[in-house]
């Protein structure tokens, strides 16, 4: 006997427009697959961007979500390092492990991968989700390390981690970083970790420098509404700008302000998503030597970042101050895009 078993999934049907429906349950569809039971998941600004339609790859009539950790119930005959029972978190992007890409460590960028899940794929804002390439795709959580614990890892923290990572940063290194949201809160505690002498954290919400100052995320919190920002920045820095600059905002003058409180020579790390052109003024900045680095996060550090959430030197639970269940996501979704109420993050359970 052949039946079909039915879930609940949040469906991007449109711009503009998701949906909680039922929908078949995932099955392994090749032999890296693996289904996982979703325990926790998340909403990112890039679900809005999908549904906002600024999101070009996206496909319709897909289950949205692709940042959540869970439980495997299956696997196929090719995955080795997982098997049903084993906890895990998941990446945000999915990639072959073996591709030109892939083995420099360009994950984004996989061949065969990048970012599928609830995007070209049916994603995780679901009761159970199928996941490509699972030996890539997740990372088994040691026994100390719970759902809630690492449900960044494969998404906002290692964007955070890679930002940083760009920045090539030196004990000395004095870091900007704009955007004190989960990115830009990300960033700043792997800055630290990867030896920044001292952290200015930008943003034009109170709130959020806040809570960056409440964690001890950074050293100097700056309002550039409510203040002269290039000043301050020239009296820390004896007038140069800062060593780099991670731009995680992607408000509508962040763009600008990363280049104008870089030093010469400084790395800007732009790690933000736009919704529109930004402008590059390279006749104005001619002779400034600036290094820019963009993009979409190369995910690919997550057993290294479980393994410093294991050892209490990284810890992202600040971060949810939201909790919803699955049969309200619709709601979450919309209560996500007001990011009223301090809202960082939301765990959808
Ligand atoms: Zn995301
Ligand atoms: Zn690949």
């Amino acid at each position: 006997m052949c039946y079909t078993l039915y879930m609940k999934a949040l469906v991007y049907k449109d711009t503009g427009k998701i949906e909680l429906v039922e929908r078949p349950m995932p099955v392994l569809q090749s032999d890296r697959d693996a289904i996982v039971k979703v325990e926790v998941s998340s909403i990112c600004t890039s679900d809005l961007h999908i549904l906002r339609g600024f999101v070009p790859r996206a496909n319709k009539n897909t289950v949205l979500g692709h940042e959540f950790v869970g439980e495997i119930v299956s696997v196929a005959n090719a995955v080795k390092n997982l098997k049903p029972g084993d906890r895990v978190s998941a990446n945000c992007e999915t990639f072959c492990g073996e591709c030109w890409f892939c083995k420099r460590g360009f994950v984004n960028n996989c061949e065969k991968g990048g970012w599928e899940l609830g995007c070209r794929i049916d994603g995780c804002h679901a009761e159970y989700v199928r996941v490509p390439y699972a030996d890539t795709g997740l990372t088994k959580l040691p026994d100390n390390v719970s759902y809630e614990n690492a449900l960044f890892v494969g998404d906002i923290l290692s964007s955070g981690w890679w930002g940083a990572e760009l920045c090539e940063i030196k004990n000395d290194d004095l870091i900007a970083i704009i955007g004190a949201g989960p990115v830009g809160l990300c960033s700043m505690l792997s800055a630290r970790l990867l030896g920044a002498s001292k952290i200015i954290a930008i943003d034009i919400d109170e709130t959020r420098l806040e809570i960056a100052k409440k964690q001890n995320l950074a050293d100097y919190f700056i309002n550039p509404e409510k203040s002269d920002l290039c000043g301050v920045i020239k009296d820390l820095t004896g007038g140069r700008g800062v060593d780099s600059v991670i731009e995680a905002a992607g408000g509508k003058n962040t763009f600008e302000l990363a280049y104008k409180i870089a030093r010469p020579n400084a790395i800007v790390a732009v790690v933000a998503m736009y919704e529109e052109n930004q402008i590059l003024p390279l006749p104005e900045m001619y002779g400034k030597n600036l290094i820019f680095k963009t993009g979409g996060v190369d995910a690919s550090k997550c057993s290294e970042l479980v393994k410093l959430i294991s050892e209490n030197k990284i810890n992202t639970d600040f971060l949810i101050t939201h909790r919803y269940k699955l049969d309200d996501i619709v709601e979450a979704y919309k209560f996500f895009d007001t990011k009223s109420d301090g809202c960082l993050k939301i765990a959808v359970v």
